[in-house]
């Protein structure tokens, strides 16, 4: 290596250190020479917008979906999502107090701040709030959705995606499903199987035993009988071919969780997702102890906290984390790395606007322990990109942008923004 070669080779990693750490950078070209244009360790957040947009029927991901914007001074800017699937969206002002609590924090805890100290500042926020340290689904989304535009940000300074900077790309393409389309009944639930099959996917997921009140519910031997069927028939109609898990909605006591699972191990779901609602911890243990169904939990879970919690009790083995709930990028990393340990599997769970459904891809595809990701996409999701995501024949396609690889379509964005 030549004197010169060397000076700048030592200028590139100490650019490199100051960003993200070295031994997590790629160190290609095109990242340094973008890490050197940009003064990292001095940039600064000056501004966190917000942005309410009007979803496009059916709404999937909520009536009303809610974007941020984190500024810095250098003219990068970093989006974010608040996931609005939780909260009263249908009508417009039940999203104030969230759009108030994102203004809040921006002025608060990241203006003036370099959006390179990611650690930082989501302890920053986590510790300093009392709405944090326990589960809410108030307060840590909105944490996420800052996560993301951060790491968003961070992405592009170095001109690598998300994924390149948290491990690299693991997985080329992302295995991906969505539920059985329509009304599923033991008549149609083969042809709509065979249908999905033929399409290319290998997943699927169904309720077989519709959400209702009071939950947790008993639920009859002639409903158990009929959800027995449904699955007799996908599996006359395609085999062992397609994986089906059971979605559940937590609508059970732990003993009809018990049962049903007896009643359908014959079948072999791939998962049985919330047999029992997800604040009792032991009682979904005992629901997995009594059962060879894979046990699925987490869209409802925020933190490392939680989530080692149910690993720790071995109450689920399939992770549904939510990237946009559960504490962003930075929380989603350390939960995979954390059901690594216990030989567990992520299986983000997706029911949101786009930006926080690209987060999800950029955490699937460097996780060593990705199984498969939840993709419900509405038409908003194909045609608010410049460049959309597509789930197509049972995949995503990771983007190769930097960041989180996507870019909004301002047309579109001005033609659906409310507010
Ligand atoms: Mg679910």
């Amino acid at each position: 290596m030549s004197d010169l070669n060397r000076r700048s080779f030592l200028h590139s990693a100490a650019v490199a250190a100051v960003g993200v750490g070295a031994g997590m950078v790629a160190g290609r070209p095109s990242m340094v020479s973008a890490a050197q244009k940009s003064n990292a360790s001095k940039m600064k957040i000056t501004e966190v917008k917000t942005m309410v947009v009007e979803n496009m029927k059916p709404y999937r991901g909520g009536r009303y979906l809610l974007f941020l914007e984190i500024v810095t001074d250098e003219g990068i800017t970093g989006l974010g999502e608040r996931i609005t699937g939780n909260t009263y969206s249908r009508n417009l002002v039940d999203l104030k107090s969230q759009v108030n609590l994102i203004q809040e924090y921006g002025r608060e805890f990241l203006v003036g701040e370099n959006p390179f100290n990611i650690e930082k500042l989501w302890d920053r926020i986590y510790a300093k709030r009392h709405d944090f340290r326990h589960p809410s689904l108030h307060a840590t989304p909105v944490l996420s959705a800052i996560d993301m535009a951060l790491w968003d940000i961070v992405g592009k300074v170095c001109g690598q995606p998300i994924y390149n900077l948290l491990g690299g790309m693991y997985h080329e393409k992302l295995r991906a499903y969505a539920y059985m389309p329509g009304r599923v009944t033991p008549e149609n639930a083969g042809e709509v199987a065979a249908r999905l099959l033929d399409e290319g996917n290998t997943v699927c997921k169904l309720d077989p035993f519709a959400p209702t009140y009071p939950i947790p519910r008993d639920i009859p031997l002639w409903e158990i009988e009929r959800g027995a069927k449904i699955f007799e028939s996908i599996r006359d109609a395609v085999g062992n071919k397609l994986e089906v898990g059971i979605g559940a909605h937590g609508q059970m006591t732990t003993y009809s969780a018990i049962r049903i699972a007896d009643f359908l191990e014959p079948y072999h779901p791939f998962w049985f997702e919330e047999p029992v609602p997800p604040e009792n911890v032991d009682e979904m243990a005992r629901v997995a102890e009594h059962t060879s169904i894979p046990i699925a939990t987490g869209e409802r879970l925020v933190t490392k906290y939680e989530f080692s919690e149910v690993l720790e009790k071995k109450a689920a083995q399939i992770i549904q984390l939510d990237v946009g709930q559960c504490g962003g990028i930075t929380e989603a990393k350390k939960i995979a790395s954390i059901a690594e340990a216990h030989y567990a599997m992520i299986a983000p769970h997706m029911a949101c606007g786009p930006i926080a459904a690209a987060a999800a891809i950029q955490i699937d595809t460097c996780s060593q322990n990705f199984l498969v990701q939840e993709a419900n996409q509405g038409p908003l999701h194909k045609i608010i990109f410049k460049e959309p995501m597509v789930f197509e024949n049972g995949y995503i396609t990771p983007p190769t942008g930097p960041g989180l690889g996507v870019e909004l379509d301002k047309d579109v964005l001005k033609r659906l923004i409310v507010e």
